[in-house]
């Protein structure tokens, strides 16, 4: 009840803001749903754990639109805030947004532009809210595939390049980021612009990494290669963390060679006590023939995967494959009689997550609140990390998933916003837990949240020198440490493409009482 009544107030305000006065249509025409469901749906995220009610949500079907809709925002005297919404994957409400409008991106309503496949310049030009498992069926119909990924593709185009967009990728072809030609972007101002590494760059820069507070990405130009048509896929384990990454850092090392001797994904995970079964990311290690942890480690109880693929393109390769595939293990130091290797078709590759989302949704454990923390650590303290994290705080139950693998960071391009530590190579260390029960010996959300931070508490107390990758923070001060030298770049470029702080809301950089501080900072 109280809910409703502050909607109604909500949208009252709003259609005073925008001078409307018979119903939800603006006077441009850009038309508005006030719908409850709809509006509901868009104040939830894959986080679980926030939930903000906007006034309204927008269907845009072209860039004019949402550029109708911002100018409004921008020239009304009251004003109201604006977030771009993909598919709501953000675990802090980072999409949300408090009484204002939510413009959908993704989804299939309305008339939005299909992927236009440049098959001679190897690029696909696609809507913002486009799903990249979409982008994948679209260019593969082609032979394309764009290069970098991130681990699952229900993600949209312009929620993954707001953040970066990893995966085990990024050491060769760099994050998502680093293969974006163009994109069209309508400011917080309103306005449509072009942009590239030449024209109009600083937005370019600013929007790659900059958590939808530029511009909303109506297109983007994605840079595509022959796609394989297999993928080797190898895990492989290890009870000594040194040996685990001085693995990691030599198969990265190899991105540069000509000659593509080197496998084309290198991830790699941490296993604490549950044995290899339990890893919701994928069934790789089969239920049948489950390998307990105290039957392979040596002391202590963390054992470490690594993870890679070797793509192929022909059955004929599959010679030369198997060659280099085995030159390649015989230079890495896993523990013997560990490997595991199947071979699938390249798409059943990279949609892999996919298939352990069906499952989890099949049992009613894929809603349920993910406090997820994502970490870049510099390559020089991992192994501090490690002891102190991995082997100490974590104790002998992970709740989750730990990714860990690392990235050149030579394939970042420095003018974006994204923050990475100062080191030519840094690992991604992504906590993926999720709270299930309030049972005992189970991951409630306050004991996980709890351990998040001891985690942040930790790097900082021994000055590890960790960024948050997708970062969320609370306070002003926070975001400013985290920008660093950045962040005077990046407030800078905010008052230039959104000085009345319409956009993205939802990730709290320009809170109103920071606001009045860091104007007269
Ligand atoms: P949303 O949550 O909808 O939006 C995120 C932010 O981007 C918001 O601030 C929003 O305002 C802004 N935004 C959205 N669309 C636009 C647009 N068109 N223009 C401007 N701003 C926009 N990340 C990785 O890098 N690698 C992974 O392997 C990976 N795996 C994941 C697996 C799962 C199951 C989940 C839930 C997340 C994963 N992520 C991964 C994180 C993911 O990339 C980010 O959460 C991303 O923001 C989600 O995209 P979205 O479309 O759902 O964005």
């Amino acid at each position: 009840m109280c809910t409703k009544l502050l909607l109604l107030a909500a949208i009252c305000r709003l259609l005073v803001i925008v001078g409307v006065s018979t119903g939800p249509k603006l006077q441009t025409h850009v038309e508005l749903t006030f719908n409850h469901t709809d509006i509901l749906s868009v104040s939830q995220d894959f986080g679980n754990m926030i939930s903000i009610l906007p006034a309204a949500v927008f269907h845009p079907s072209s860039t004019l639109e949402v550029s109708k809709l911002i100018k409004l925002a921008y020239e009304s005297q009251q004003g109201f805030t604006v977030s771009a919404r993909g598919h709501g994957h953000s675990i802090n409400g980072q999409a949300q947004v408090d009484n204002g409008i939510v413009v959908q991106m993704s989804g299939s309503h309305g008339k939005l532009p299909v992927p236009v496949v440049n098959e001679e310049l190897m690029y696909v030009d696609v809507w913002g809210g486009e799903l990249w498992i979409d982008v994948l069926k679209w260019t593969l119909k082609y032979g394309l595939a764009p290069k970098s990924w991130t681990d699952y593709l229900y993600l949209s185009v312009g929620g993954t390049i707001s953040n970066a967009g990893i995966s085990g990728q990024a050491f060769n072809h760099g994050p998502q980021i680093s293969n974006v030609h163009e994109i069209d972007v309508v400011t917080g101002k309103g306005e449509i612009l072009t942009c590239d590494e030449d024209k109009n760059s600083e937005l370019f820069h600013a929007v790659m990494g900059g958590l939808g507070q530029f511009g909303i990405v109506t297109r983007a130009r994605i840079a595509l290669e022959h796609s394989p048509h297999r993928v080797r896929w190898i895990r492989v384990l290890y009870s000594n963390f040194s040996g685990f990454i001085h693995d990691q850092e030599y198969l990265i090392s190899l991105h540069g060679q000509p000659n593509s001797k080197k496998f084309d994904y290198v991830e790699g995970f941490v296993i604490v006590d549950e044995g290899l079964t339990n890893n919701w990311r994928s069934s790789f290690f089969s239920p049948n023939n489950p390998i307990k942890i105290s039957s392979v480690a040596s002391g202590g109880n963390v054992l470490y995967c690594l993870e890679i693929a070797k793509n192929y393109y022909h059955h004929s390769d599959l010679e030369s494959i198997n060659k280099e595939v085995e030159a390649l293990l015989k230079k890495l130091n896993y523990i013997e009689a560990t490997e595991f290797t199947t071979d699938l078709p390249y798409m059943d590759f990279l949609n892999r997550v996919h298939k352990a989302e069906l499952k989890l949704r099949s049992k009613g454990l894929w809603h349920v609140p993910h406090p997820w923390l994502n970490l870049f650590v510099p390559k020089s303290r991992i192994e501090d990390f490690n002891k102190g994290v991995f082997k100490g705080i974590l104790g002998n139950n992970t709740s989750g998933p730990i990714l860990i693998y690392p990235m050149n960071k030579n394939k970042w391009d420095d003018e974006t916003s994204v923050v990475t530590p100062d080191e030519d190579v840094f690992y991604l260390v992504a906590f993926l837990r999720s709270a299930l029960h309030n049972g005992e010996n189970v991951a409630t959300l306050e004991r996980l949240k709890d351990e998040n931070r001891q985690v942040l508490n930790f790097c900082q107390e021994q000055n590890i020198g960790v960024k948050q990758y997708l970062p969320h923070y609370t306070t002003q001060q926070e975001w400013m440490d985290h920008f660093g030298e950045k962040w005077h770049q990046f407030y800078k470029r905010k008052m230039e493409f959104d000085p009345k702080h319409i956009l993205a809301t939802g990730q709290r950089i320009f809170e109103p009482s920071f606001n009045s501080m860091i104007r007269s900072w």
